[in-house]
């Protein structure tokens, strides 16, 4: 039954034991334990222009479990993100991140790289100082990296996520603003905070074609977004019918989505990239 789910997921729901505090227990025990073996992996998912060039990718962490092989990060995320163990998920991805960008072929082909970050790290005091040593350490380049956070993540204390992202952007990395428009007050936050992209979320991308609601949405997020200079990318793009409505009304719009590419091992991506078939 619970193998539909698919790979990874599956066995977490099989070993008979019925309560989800245990269950969560152990992943909690378990992922302690992944992160210094060796057990997390990045992928990467492309983002393209509308010209179908790749502008960069997303990185999304799995984990490689011993017995349940990969494991999406819905099923760990939410667990780390109840106890520090987030903060040094966090930090693993960010490190890993910064060491693939310092690959040459960032630099010399202008592709991005955007990571998640959760709010427990990016609310830790010493976040902007860490970032600015990981930099240093792996080399690098700022202005090649954008950090995705999520609205809930700025609006639990604004003051202190818009002088966060001031002291980034004086680092010359790029905020995104992820999953926009599933958020409150979405437009507004856009007015105050200091971000140069957002992310429209999948639930708007998918529907704009077909539903009238969700198509006037996203033509109002657009247009904001073009009011203040933000770089859009629209995730979720899974037909052509949604890629067409973006780019008659975005022509600068970039897509992420399995009609692009499905996000794939770190090294596979660039093998792909740098050997094309
Ligand atoms: P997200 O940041 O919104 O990432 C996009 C998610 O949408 C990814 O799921 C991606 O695989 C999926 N996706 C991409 N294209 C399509 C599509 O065309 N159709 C559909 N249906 N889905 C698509 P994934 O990899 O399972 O990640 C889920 C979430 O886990 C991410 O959502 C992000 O919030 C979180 N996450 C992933 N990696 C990290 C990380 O390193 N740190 C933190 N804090 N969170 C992470
Ligand atoms: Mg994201
Ligand atoms: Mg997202
Ligand atoms: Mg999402």
């Amino acid at each position: 039954r619970a193998k539909q789910a698919g790979g990874g997921q599956a066995a977490f729901f099989e070993q008979g034991m019925g309560e989800a505090a245990e269950q969560r227990f152990r992943v909690e025990r378990e992922l302690r334990h992944a992160i210094g073996a060796g057990e997390l992996r990045l992928h990467l998912q492309s983002q393209v222009d509308v010209s179908g060039q790749v502008t960069g990718a997303e990185v999304l962490v799995r984990w490689q479990h011993p017995r349940d092989g990969l494991v999406a990060p819905g099923v760990f995320i939410p667990v780390a993100e109840e106890s520090d163990l987030i903060v040094s998920l966090g930090e693993w991805v960010l490190a890993h991140a910064c060491a693939l960008l310092a690959q040459p072929v960032f630099r010399e082909r202008r592709l991005r790289l955007s990571v998640n970050l959760s709010a427990r790290q990016f609310r830790q005091a010493g976040f902007v100082g860490q970032l600015r040593a990981v930099l240093a350490a792996t080399g690098a380049d700022p202005r090649l990296l954008t950090l995705e956070v999520t609205e809930g993540l700025v609006i639990d204390d604004f003051d202190d996520a818009v002088a966060k992202m001031r002291a980034l952007a004086a680092l010359g990395v790029d905020m995104s603003l992820d999953d926009f428009g599933t958020g409150y007050s979405s437009l507004a936050y856009l007015k105050r905070l200091p971000i140069q992209e957002i992310k429209i979320d999948r639930s708007f991308v998918h529907e704009a074609p077909t539903n009238a609601d969700d198509g006037v949405l996203v033509e109002g997020i657009l247009s904001v977004a073009r009011h203040f200079g933000l770089r859009v990318v629209a995730e979720g793009v899974e037909t052509q019918a949604q890629a067409d409505f973006l780019r008659q009304r975005a022509p600068d719009i970039v897509y992420q989505g399995y009609l692009f590419g499905r996000p794939e091992p770190d090294v596979q991506w660039l093998e792909r990239l740098t050997q094309p078939a």
